[in-house]
C-alpha cells in the first residue's frame, strides 16, 4: 500500500517477471520528467501529475510513475529515472478495509463509512428496487441480452433510475458504469451513493435531483467487473483485470481495452498476456465487454460516464493516436473542464483506446466522458467517502447537461417516428462514427458546439421509403429542440 498512499499509481507494460507470484508484486516508483513518462506511457492507464496529486512524491515539475516488472523498472532506470525500491503485498481487500474502517450497511441516508463489500454492494440496489419500485429496477443486463455470463459465471447489472422506471420512456438513456477495473475500489461506492442520493432526492422532492430523475432514464451499474471485484475481496486487493483464462496460464484480460474501437491502434493495450493492459484475444472478446456494447447499442445510449481511479481528472474523446475531428475535440474538451470543475479535477487526455467511452462514442455519439477520481485505488475510508462527495456534483452536472441538439426524425405526414442514420457531412471523421435515431421514438441528441450544423438524415428500416435530406441545426448550449421531417419518396 505504500505507494498507492503517496497517490501515483501506474502500469507500465507487463508483469510477465513477477507473473508467477501472485503474492508478491514489483512495484517501483520512478521520479521522471515528463518527456520521459510520454515516450514510457504509451498504452498506460494512468499518469499522476505531481501539482495534483503527488504532493509528498517526487520534485516539482516532474512525475512519478510505478513499474509493476523488472523489465519496466529496467527501462525506467535506462532511461535515467531515479528509483527508490518499494514491495508491495498483495492481500485481500476484505483484510486492508477491516484496517481502515467497519463497514457499515446502508440503504437510504444511513452513513457508509468503510468499503462496501460485493454482496452488500448488490443488496444495495436490491434494497433500492424493492423500497422504491417506482424509481427504481433492477435489470440482469446478462440476461437481458442473452450475452455470456463472465467466467465465473456473474451476470453484470444496472440499476435503472426514472419516473415511471417499469416503462420505457421517450427520454434520454444515461449510463454510468464504475469499476471496469477491479481494484479501483473508490468507483463502485461512487456508483451506489450516486444511485441513492438519485433516488432519494427523487423520493424527497428536492427539484435538482427529481428533475434528472423525471426527465432521464438513468443507469447505473457498481461494477462492470464483478470476477474481478470478487478476487479483489477474497485474494488479490492489487487485481486489474477480468479473471478470464489466458492461454499462457495467466489470468486476466484488461477491460477497458477490450472494446473494438480503436483496439488495435498504436495506443491500444498491450498483446502480452500477463500486462495489466492485455487487450484480449480479439476486439469484444470479453462477456463483459459483448454486455455492455448490447446494452449501449439496444438503449441507443445518449450520454455515458465511466468512473475510474486514480488521477482527479475528467477524460475526454479520442486518446493521441486516434482524431476526433474538429470542433467536435475541443468542444470535448471544454465540456470537460465544466464537469470536472464541480468536483475540483483537472481535464486530461485519454491515454488509450481499445477503451470503453470512445467505443461509446463510435457506437451512438453518446456524449461520453472517463473519470479518474481520488488520488489512490484503496484510499482510507474516510478520505474515500470525502472524494466520493468531492464526485458527486460532477456525476450530476453530467446527467443534467442539456444536450445541445435533440429531437426527433418524424414523417412528414403522419408524425410517425422514423429509425433512421444520422451523419454530419460537415464534420470529417475517419472511422465510420455510427449515429441513428431510436428506432421506436425517433428520438435522438447530438453532442456539437454552439453553432449551425448540417445534419444529414436518411431512414434505415425502410430504405427507398423516405427521400434523405439535409437539415441545418442550431446546437445551443440551453439545447435545442427540433423535429425533422422526412417526406415518403
Ligand atoms: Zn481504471
Amino acid at each position: 500500500m505504500k505507494l498507492l498512499m503517496i497517490g501515483a499509481a501506474l502500469a507500465v507494460g507487463s508483469l510477465e517477471s513477477v507473473a508467477a507470484s501472485k503474492l508478491m508484486n514489483f512495484a517501483t516508483s520512478f521520479t521522471c520528467t515528463q518527456e520521459r513518462v510520454k515516450e514510457l506511457c504509451v498504452g498506460c492507464d494512468t499518469i499522476e501529475y505531481p501539482q495534483e496529486t503527488i504532493r509528498s512524491g517526487p520534485v516539482e515539475g516532474d512525475f512519478c510513475v510505478i513499474a509493476t516488472s523488472a523489465e519496466d523498472e529496467k527501462a525506467l532506470n535506462n532511461m535515467g529515472c531515479s528509483s527508490p525500491l518499494y514491495e508491495e503485498v498483495s492481500q485481500p481487500f476484505a483484510e486492508v478495509s477491516n484496517s481502515m474502517n467497519g463497514v457499515v450497511k446502508g440503504k437510504l441516508g444511513q452513513g457508509q463509512l468503510g468499503y462496501t463489500p460485493p454482496a452488500e454492494l448488490h443488496a444495495i440496489f436490491e434494497g433500492l428496487a424493492a423500497d422504491f419500485p417506482d424509481v427504481a429496477q433492477l435489470i440482469d443486463v446478462t440476461e437481458t441480452y442473452k450475452t455470456p455470463a463472465t467466467v465465473e459465471g456473474n451476470h453484470l447489472y444496472v440499476l435503472k433510475i426514472s419516473d415511471n422506471v417499469a416503462e420505457d420512456e421517450d427520454e434520454p438513456n444515461v449510463l454510468v458504469i464504475s469499476n471496469h477495473h477491479a481494484r479501483e475500489m473508490i468507483t463502485p461506492e461512487i456508483a451506489v451513493t450516486l444511485a441513492q442520493r438519485l433516488v432519494q432526492g427523487f423520493v424527497e422532492g428536492d427539484e435538482y435531483l427529481s428533475n434528472m430523475v423525471s426527465n432521464n432514464q438513468i443507469y447505473v451499474a457498481y461494477t462492470w467487473n464483478p470476477d474481478g471485484l470478487n478476487h479483489v475481496w477474497n485474494a488479490d486487493n492489487n487485481w486489474r483485470k477480468n479473471r478470464s483464462f489466458n492461454s499462457n496460464g495467466s489470468r486476466g484480460v484488461d477491460l477497458n481495452r477490450n472494446y473494438p474501437f480503436g483496439w488495435d491502434f498504436t495506443c491500444s493495450g498491450s498483446t502480452t498476456q500477463t500486462s495489466q493492459t492485455y487487450k484480449g484475444t480479439s476486439p469484444g472478446s470479453e462477456a463483459e465487454t459483448q454486455t455492455a456494447m448490447a446494452f449501449i447499442k439496444d438503449r441507443n445510449i445518449n450520454k455515458y460516464l465511466d468512473f475510474h481511479s486514480s488521477g482527479r481528472d475528467v477524460r475526454y474523446l479520442y486518446a493521441a493516436c486516434a482524431t476526433m475531428p474538429e470542433p467536435l475535440f475541443s468542444y470535448y474538451q471544454d465540456v470537460a473542464g465544466i464537469i470536472s470543475s464541480e468536483m475540483d479535477y483537472v481535464v486530461r487526455d485519454s491515454c488509450c483506446t481499445g477503451g470503453a467511452i470512445a467505443n461509446a462514442y463510435f457506437d451512438t455519439g453518446a456524449m461520453s466522458y472517463l473519470s479518474e477520481t481520488g488520488t489512490s485505488f484503496q484510499p482510507p475510508a474516510a478520505a474515500m467517502r470525502e472524494e466520493v462527495e468531492r464526485v458527486l456534483p460532477g456525476a450530476y452536472k453530467f446527467i443534467d447537461f442539456a444536450m445541445p441538439v435533440s429531437g426527433k426524425v418524424v414523417d412528414a405526414d403522419t408524425g410517425a417516428p422514423i429509425f433512421a442514420d444520422i451523419t454530419l457531412p460537415g464534420i470529417h471523421f475517419l472511422y465510420g462514427e455510427e449515429k441513428t435515431t431510436f428506432p421506436s421514438t425517433g428520438s435522438f441528441s447530438l453532442f456539437l458546439p454552439p453553432g449551425d450544423f448540417t445534419v444529414s438524415i436518411v431512414a434505415r428500416d425502410t430504405p427507398g421509403t423516405y427521400e434523405p435530406r439535409n437539415f441545418t441545426v442550431a446546437a445551443s448550449e440551453d439545447g435545442t429542440t427540433v423535429e425533422l421531417a422526412l417526406s415518403r419518396a
